[in-house]
C-alpha cells in the first residue's frame, strides 16, 4: 500500500512537472515568430513578409538582441519543441512540428552565418533549405547546347550569340508591357480560380521598378494582398508574361501566401504563419511551387494556344513563331542548373567573378548584362538560387507521383493545392 502510494505520488509529481515544463505548440510558435523578427534586425532581407501583431515587431526593433543571445534562444526553443509529443496519426500536427523544427534549425544556421560562420555552398543549401543540390559538369550542359544548336536558326557565331539574336526578336515593347502582363494575369487568375477557392478580397498591384538584382518580386502584405514588382532594367521577353503572372501571382507566390494565411493562420490559428523568413526551407517550397505552378496553370498545349492567340498579337509579335520560340525556350530552361554551378564555384571561391560570368554566358546562355545582374543576385541571396530549379524539380516529382499515372487536371490541381496550403517542407516531398 505504502509503495503504491509512493508510486502514485511520484507519478503525480512528474506529471505536474511535465505539465509545468512542456510548452504548448502555440507557445513555441509565438517564440518562433519573435525569434525570426529579432534575427531580422540583423539582416533587412531576412523577414520577407510579416502580418502578425504590430507590438511584437515594435518590441523587436526596440530590443535589437545580440546574436549570441539569439543563438541561445533558438537552441532553447528547439529543445522545448522536441519535448512535445505528437501522434504520427495526426498528420497536420506532425507537419506543424516538423515545419517549426526545420525552420528553427535554418534560423540557427542563419544566426551562425551572421556571426561569421562560413559554409560551403552545399552545406549552406542543406542547412538553410533542407535540400541537397545536385552537381552537373560541363559535358552535361554541352549536350543540351548541341541540341539547342540544332533548333536555333543557323548563322554565324557561338550558340550564345545565335540564341541572343533569335531571342531578341521576342522582346515585349515597353509601351505594351502593362497590357500584355494584365492579359497573362487575368488568364492565370481565371484558371486558378476554377480549381482553388480564394478569399473574395484577394488582390495584388503590379509596380514597375529599376536597379534590382532580381527580375520580379512578390511582397506579401497580409489580408490576401500582394505587391508584385517587375524590374524593367533589361528588355523583357514574351515568355516572361506568363512566367511572371503565374510565378508571382496565380498560382505562385500570391496564392501560396494567401492560402497559408487563410488556411493555417486564420482557420487553424497557427501564428507561425504570420511571418516568412526568406532564408529558410519554406523558400524552396515557395519558389519550387511558383515555378512548377506555371505548368499547372497553363499546361504546354494550352499555353501555346494562349500565346499564339492572345499574348503574341497583344505584344505585336508574329504568332507563327510561337512553336519555334518555345521549343528553344524549353531547351534553354534545361540549362538552369548551370546557374547553380556558377554560384557554387563563385561562393566556394573556386571561380572568380570573371569565371562565374563565363559559366553563366557559356552554359546558362545569359547575355553579359543578365550575367552581371545574376552575379549581384548570387552575392546577395547566395545558395537561394537552388530554390528555383531544384525546388521546381522536387515539387514536380512530388505532385506528379501523388497525382498518379495519366493524371487529370483536377487531380493535379488538388495535389498541388494540398501542398501549397500545408506546412510541408522539402524533407516531406517524398
Ligand atoms: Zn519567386
Amino acid at each position: 500500500m505504502k509503495l503504491l502510494f509512493c508510486l502514485f505520488l511520484i507519478t503525480a509529481i512528474s506529471f505536474s512537472q511535465k505539465k509545468y515544463h512542456i510548452a504548448t505548440m502555440d507557445e513555441i510558435a509565438e517564440q518562433y515568430v519573435r525569434l525570426i523578427l529579432d534575427i531580422g534586425q540583423h539582416d533587412p532581407d531576412y523577414v520577407d513578409a510579416y502580418y502578425g501583431p504590430k507590438e511584437w515587431q515594435e518590441a523587436s526593433k526596440k530590443m535589437k538582441q545580440q546574436l549570441t543571445a539569439l543563438n541561445d534562444r533558438t537552441d532553447a526553443v528547439i529543445t522545448r519543441l522536441k519535448r512535445i509529443r505528437i501522434s504520427k496519426k495526426d498528420v497536420a500536427l506532425s507537419l506543424r512540428k516538423t515545419y517549426l523544427l526545420k525552420q528553427l534549425s535554418a534560423a540557427s544556421a542563419k544566426i551562425g552565418m551572421l556571426m561569421g560562420k562560413k559554409y560551403s555552398f552545399d552545406d549552406e543549401a542543406r542547412k538553410l533549405y533542407d535540400a541537397s543540390p545536385p552537381t552537373f559538369s560541363e559535358s552535361h550542359f554541352n549536350s543540351i547546347l548541341s541540341g539547342l544548336s540544332t533548333v536555333l536558326p543557323s548563322g554565324p557565331g557561338t550558340v550564345n550569340e545565335r540564341y541572343q539574336r533569335f531571342r531578341n526578336q521576342f522582346v515585349i515593347p515597353k509601351e505594351k508591357l502593362e497590357t500584355v502582363f494584365q492579359a497573362a494575369i487575368n488568364e492565370c487568375r481565371r484558371r486558378t480560380r476554377e480549381y482553388i477557392t480564394l478569399p473574395v478580397n484577394e488582390s495584388f498591384v503590379v509596380e514597375y521598378v529599376n536597379n534590382k538584382p532580381w527580375s520580379g518580386y512578390n511582397w506579401y502584405k497580409g489580408n490576401a494582398h500582394s505587391v508584385i514588382q517587375v524590374n524593367t532594367d533589361l528588355p523583357i521577353f514574351i515568355d516572361r508574361a506568363v512566367d511572371l503572372a503565374a510565378h508571382e501571382g496565380y498560382p505562385g507566390h500570391h496564392v501560396y501566401n494567401v492560402l497559408l494565411e487563410s488556411e493555417l493562420l486564420k482557420k487553424n490559428g497557427w501564428i507561425e504563419f504570420c511571418i516568412y523568413p526568406l532564408f529558410s526551407p519554406q523558400s524552396l517550397i515557395a519558389e519550387g511551387s511558383a515555378n512548377y505552378g506555371i505548368d499547372v496553370v497553363l499546361p504546354n498545349a494550352e499555353r501555346m494556344a494562349f500565346e499564339r492567340n492572345v499574348l503574341f498579337p497583344l505584344a505585336g509579335l508574329d504568332p507563327a513563331q510561337v512553336e519555334q520560340y518555345y521549343t528553344v525556350q524549353s531547351l534553354f530552361g534545361k540549362l538552369a542548373y548551370a546557374g547553380n554551378e556558377a554560384a557554387r564555384g563563385y561562393l566556394n571561391g573556386t571561380l572568380n567573378k570573371e569565371q562565374a560570368v563565363h559559366w553563366l554566358t557559356t552554359y546558362a546562355l545569359f547575355d553579359s548584362a543578365r550575367a552581371e545582374q545574376r552575379i549581384k543576385f548570387i552575392e546577395k541571396y547566395r545558395s537561394y538560387v537552388i530554390n528555383y530549379n531544384l525546388g521546381q524539380d522536387l515539387v514536380r516529382a512530388y505532385v506528379e507521383k501523388k497525382s498518379g499515372k495519366n493524371f487529370s487536371a483536377e487531380k493535379r490541381w488538388s495535389v498541388f493545392y494540398g501542398l501549397i496550403s500545408s506546412p510541408r517542407l522539402p524533407g516531406g516531398l517524398k
